[in-house]
């Protein structure tokens, strides 16, 4: 019986120029972003620049970690007290934390079974709510129509603020993910696509909304040493009308993920080289639905999804524990408990429970697996043929 015996949270070291810029960063001890000496541009400014470029994007702050980038944008895009943020229903817990940690009142948005949020129901909760704005949570990677969104969110005047936690890279009609409302966030947490530990970035061409994310970030009267803010006219109006709440990224970070920055469109390819080749199993599975990838989607697949529709609480269960024993690590979104990073919206208390009919018949038979670059591509296809045994020992109604 085939078994795998890999580590599914086992990223890559970190490059031997990263822990070279890293020491270098400790051998000086300026490891705070403004410690910086006369004329030199810090680390997390040359961060900021390049990441800019990349996204091309006019402006970037680089911060704490991306639960920390999506609950400033949120303020700095002027969020009141107890106003409602969109969000859709499948998403990791810091989104909607986000949005309670700014003030706001998350309305839950169903989704489709392609995992994307459901865009008829986006409209009618608009209209339902009259809500301002929308975080936007482009969960495992999964891109929505971005021109209908779009449409919609120019008709109705709501604010767009994009999660690209699992969308860094990824582009619809070759427009990146992040570029297509007032602001992208991005998380530079270990287990997504550039690895600082903790970290996260901001992106926007809204000079002034960056200019009091930077103020919120805690720049002090430090932002002209920012390496891709607005000028500094601009901060005239808002520097001292806008609270300063400490969230800001170090040098350190930032000196291990500018190397990354330059592979990620590499890394991109290698994500996709491993993700096609467990797709193409687990679409030759008669039981098995794979989300649909549109060709206007750019994805990169560091992570892959697919439901079995249909499948009882009882038996999703011992499906991921009859992977699991065969060393493959699947989470299941429809627990009714959260176990590790996996929680659903019945488990996020602080708010008012919302229905969301749809959403928890998709989250039912949806399982979810990780695809560290550690693997190979003949890992992947054990992978996938350990999965394609396990569904169809389950069809047998063997465990
Ligand atoms: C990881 C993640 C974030 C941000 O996470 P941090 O740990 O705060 O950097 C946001 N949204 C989604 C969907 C995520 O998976």
């Amino acid at each position: 019986m085939k078994r795998f015996t890999g580590n599914f949270t086992q990223q890559e070291p970190i490059s031997e120029d990263g822990i070279a810029a890293a020491v270098d960063v400790l051998r000086s001890g300026r490891i705070h972003r403004y410690n910086s000496l006369a004329g030199e541009t810090s680390i997390v400014s040359a961060l900021e620049a390049e990441y800019a470029a990349y996204q091309g994007a006019k402006f970037c702050l680089a911060c704490a970690s991306g639960g920390y980038a999506m609950s400033v944008c949120l303020r700095a895009a002027g969020l009141a007290p107890g106003a409602v943020v969109l969000t859709n229903a499948f998403t990791l817990a810091p989104v909607p934390g986000a949005i309670v940690s700014a003030g706001g009142r998350p309305v839950l948005v169903e989704i489709t079974n392609d995992l994307v949020i459901d865009l008829d129901d986006l409209a009618r909760k608009v209209d339902l709510t009259g809500a301002r704005f929308l975080l936007l949570s482009n969960m495992r990677g999964h891109l929505a129509n971005m021109e209908r969104l779009q449409a919609l969110i120019e008709k109705t005047g709501v604010t767009l603020i994009e999660d690209c936690a699992h969308t860094m890279g990824a582009t619809w009609n070759g427009v990146k993910s992040g570029n297509f409302g007032l602001a992208g966030c991005f998380s530079t947490q270990t287990y997504k696509h550039m690895n600082s530990g903790e970290g996260g970035l901001i992106t926007s061409n809204d000079p002034q909304f960056m200019a009091r994310a930077i103020i919120l970030s805690g720049s002090y009267m430090l932002y002209e040493r920012h390496g891709a803010a607005p000028d500094k006219s601009v901060f005239d109006t808002v520097r001292l009308e806008t609270p300063n709440m400490s969230g800001r990224m170090d040098n350190l970070r930032a000196a291990i993920l500018r190397p990354q920055l330059a592979s990620l469109e590499a890394n991109i390819g290698r994500w996709n080289d491993r993700y096609r080749v467990i797709e193409r199993t687990l679409k030759s599975i008669p039981q098995v639905h794979v989300p649909e990838r549109p060709d206007e989607e750019r994805y990169v697949g560091s992570s892959i999804q697919f439901c079995i529709p249909g499948i009882s609480a009882d038996a999703a269960q011992r499906f991921v524990a009859a992977n699991f024993d065969r060393g493959v690590e699947l989470k299941w979104f429809g627990a009714d408990v959260p176990i590790a990073f996996t929680s659903n919206h019945h488990s996020w208390r602080y708010f008012e429970p919302q229905p969301m009919p749809v959403t928890d018949e998709v989250l039912s038979g949806l399982f979810d697996m990780r695809i560290p670059l550690t693997f190979t591509l003949e890992d992947c296809e054990l992978i996938a043929d350990v999965i394609a045994d396990c569904v169809r020992n389950l069809c047998r109604g063997e465990p």
